[in-house]
C-alpha cells in the first residue's frame, strides 16, 4: 500500500538529485510533475556490452517496481510497462514474481535490435504511439525513465538521495564485472577494480560503445550518468572515428560520400518518419551551403544513436552524427531554434525490416571479442571521489560546501541555481572537501 502523494514523491525525488540515469540526466522531478496515462520503465539497456540495468533488474526487480508505482502516482498514470528484451528470459522471470497483482504494470517485449532503448522508439512499440519531431513522450501521454532511475526513486521516497549507482566495466579489461561504486569514483579506479586494461595504451570510453565519449583525465570521476566505462584499444575504429576532427570529416566527405542513401535507409529517427535525411546533409555540406537549410536545422532532430556513423557508413567511415551535432551548437549558438514540429507523421513502412539487430552492431563494431559474462561484484567503496556537478540536462551545480569541510555520506554538497533546471548533488563517500573546481568538488574519505 503505497500512501505518498504526487507532491511528497516529487519533492522527495527532486531532493535526492534523481535524474535521468540512462545518459540523458533529464532532472526525474521535472518528468513526474506531468499528466500522462502511461509510464514506461526502460530496461532495455540496448547499447552492446552493458549489463549494469540487467543486473538490478536481476538483484532488485522489487525496487524497480515500487520505483515505476510511485511514478505513476506522481503523473497520474493508470498503466505502467516494463520494456526489455524479449530474450531477458530470467529477468522477465524476477520481474513476473513482484509484479503487482492488480495488473497495472506489464511487461513488454522488445526485439534485440539498437537502438530499441531510444525513447522515441520505445514509446512507438509499446503504445504505437509517434512522438512529434522535436517532441518528448510526454506529448503523446507517455513518461519514460530508465530502470535505475526508478529505483533512485523508490530510494528518494525513502530518503535516499543518489550516491551510488552500477556501473559495467568491460572491453579492454581482464576482469569485465558490474560495480556499485560512490559517485565520483575516479575512471582509474574503476579499472583497476577490473583488473587493470589489456594493453597499456587502451582508450576508456564513458558509456556504451554506440554513445559514449572518450574520457580524457581518468583522475576525474564517474557521473550519476556513467552506465559503463569501456576500454579499447588505441586503434580501434570506434575511437579512430571518435578522434576524426570534424572539419577532417568534412573534407573526406567531399571526396568519399557516394550518397548511397545507406545513413538514411537506417536511420531511427527517418524510419519513425521524422524529416532526417543524413545523406541529404551530407550532400549539403558537400556544396557549401552556408545558409540553414532544412537538411542543416534538422540537425535538431538527431538522437545521437550513432547508426549512421558506425553501422551504415563503416564502409566510408563518414559521419553524420558528428555533423550533426556540430550543427546543432552552431544554430544554437545563433540563436536559431528547432523550426520542425511535423506531429502528423507515419512510420515508414520498412521500419521492421530495417532495424539493426545487436549482433549486427557487435559485428560491426569489432566488439564481439569483448562480448562475455559481466558477473556482479556487488558495492566498492572508494577513498577519493571528484563529483562531476555539470552531468545532467540544465545549468551546472554550484558548490555549497568548502574546502576542509567535513561531510558525511548523503549531505548537500552542490545544487543548480533556484529557479534553473537542475538538479542537487550529495556526498557520496564520508570524509573532507579536498578540492573544489569549477564543473567537480573532490571528498578523501
Ligand atoms: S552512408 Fe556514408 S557514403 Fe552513404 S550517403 Fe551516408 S554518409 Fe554518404
Ligand atoms: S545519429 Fe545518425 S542514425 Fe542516429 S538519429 Fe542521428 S542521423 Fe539518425
Amino acid at each position: 500500500m503505497i500512501d505518498k502523494t504526487p507532491g511528497e514523491i516529487i519533492k522527495a525525488v527532486q531532493a535526492a538529485g534523481v535524474i535521468g540515469a540512462g545518459g540523458g540526466g533529464f532532472p526525474t522531478y521535472i518528468k513526474l510533475n506531468t499528466r500522462v496515462d502511461t509510464v514506461i520503465a526502460n530496461g532495455s539497456e540496448c547499447e552492446p556490452l552493458l549489463a549494469s540495468d540487467k543486473t538490478l533488474l536481476k538483484e532488485n526487480p522489487g525496487l524497480v517496481i515500487q520505483g515505476l508505482q510511485y511514478a505513476m502516482i506522481a503523473t497520474g498514470a493508470k498503466t505502467g510497462f516494463i520494456a526489455i528484451k524479449a530474450h531477458y528470459k530470467d529477468i522477465a522471470a524476477a520481474l513476473t514474481k513482484v509484479l503487482p497483482p492488480d495488473g497495472s504494470i506489464r511487461l513488454h517485449f522488445l526485439e534485440n535490435y539498437y537502438p530499441a532503448g531510444d525513447e522515441f522508439l520505445t514509446v512507438y512499440d509499446v503504445t504505437r504511439r509517434i512522438i512529434p519531431e522535436g517532441g518528448l513522450p510526454l506529448h503523446v501521454g507517455v513518461m519514460v525513465s530508465n530502470v535505475l532511475s526508478l529505483a533512485q526513486v523508490a530510494h528518494a521516497v525513502a530518503g535516499k538521495p543518489v550516491t551510488e549507482r552500477p556501473v559495467t566495466v568491460a572491453g579492454s579489461v581482464k576482469q569485465p564485472q558490474v560495480i556499485i561504486v560512490p559517485i565520483g569514483t575516479p575512471y582509474k579506479d574503476l579499472i583497476d577494480m577490473a583488473g587493470g586494461t589489456l594493453n597499456s595504451t587502451d582508450v576508456i570510453i564513458d558509456g556504451g560503445p554506440m554513445m559514449g565519449t572518450i574520457v580524457t583525465d581518468l583522475d576525474q570521476g564517474i557521473a550519476k550518468t556513467t552506465s559503463g566505462v569501456i576500454a579499447l584499444p588505441e586503434d580501434h575504429f570506434i575511437v579512430n572515428m571518435q578522434r576524426t576532427t570534424i572539419s577532417r570529416m568534412v573534407k573526406k566527405s567531399k571526396a568519399a560520400c557516394c550518397q548511397c542513401f545507406r545513413c538514411s535507409d537506417l536511420c531511427p529517427r527517418n524510419l519513425l518518419g521524422h524529416a532526417l535525411y543524413p545523406h541529404m546533409t551530407m550532400r549539403t555540406i558537400d556544396y557549401n551551403q552556408s545558409e540553414p537549410t532544412e537538411h542543416i536545422t534538422s540537425a535538431f532532430l538527431c538522437s545521437q544513436c550513432g547508426v549512421c556513423e558506425l553501422v551504415a557508413c563503416d564502409f566510408m567511415m563518414l559521419s553524420p552524427r558528428k555533423v550533426y551535432a556540430e550543427y546543432k551548437k552552431l544554430l544554437t549558438a545563433r540563436g536559431i531554434k528547432n523550426p520542425h514540429h511535423r506531429s502528423d507523421i507515419n512510420i515508414v513502412p520498412e521500419l521492421e525490416f530495417r532495424k539493426v539487430s545487436l549482433p549486427t552492431v557487435i559485428k560491426k563494431l569489432g566488439i564481439s571479442q569483448y562480448v562475455k559474462n559481466t558477473p556482479f561484484s556487488g558495492y566498492r567503496n572508494v577513498a577519493r571521489v571528484r563529483i562531476p556537478l555539470d552531468r545532467h540536462t540544465g545549468a551546472p551545480a554550484l558548490s555549497t560546501v568548502a574546502p576542509g569541510q567535513k561531510v558525511k555520506i548523503g549531505d548537500v554538497i552542490a545544487a543548480s541555481p533556484p529557479g534553473k533546471t537542475g538538479t542537487i548533488y550529495h556526498a557520496s563517500i564520508t570524509g573532507t572537501v579536498t578540492e573544489i573546481a569549477g564543473t567537480w568538488i573532490e571528498i578523501c574519505g
